[in-house]
């Protein structure tokens, strides 16, 4: 069973509000889109800087490797540091095994 239309509201309320739904979309969307959070942009040369820091240190046991070292590209050597100084006022000892 339909209910029965409001006959009281005139023909022009609906296009009114029909326009202002259009007008308030119209004015609101493109700054929504615009202020949509995007992933900030990654450091130009965040993964691959082997020139920059190329000592790596291991972040579970302290150790840091020279490039070469069969445990430079160990799954916890995540620490990068430029030279072995900085490396060691990191807290990190130099490997036994490459003697950084
Ligand atoms: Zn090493």
């Amino acid at each position: 069973m339909p209910k029965p239309k409001n006959r009281n509201r005139p023909i022009w309320a609906s296009w009114a509000a029909l326009f202002l739904a259009a007008w308030l979309l119209c004015a609101w969307a493109p700054a929504a889109w615009a202020e949509t959070p995007r992933p900030p942009a990654k450091p130009p040369a965040a993964p691959a800087a082997p020139a920059a820091k190329p000592y790596h240190g291991n972040v579970k046991t302290k150790k840091f490797h020279r490039p070469g070292c069969r445990y430079y590209l160990c799954r916890n050597c995540l620490a990068r540091f430029a030279t072995r100084e900085e490396a060691i006022r990191a807290g990190y000892a130099p490997c036994k095994v490459c003697r950084p």
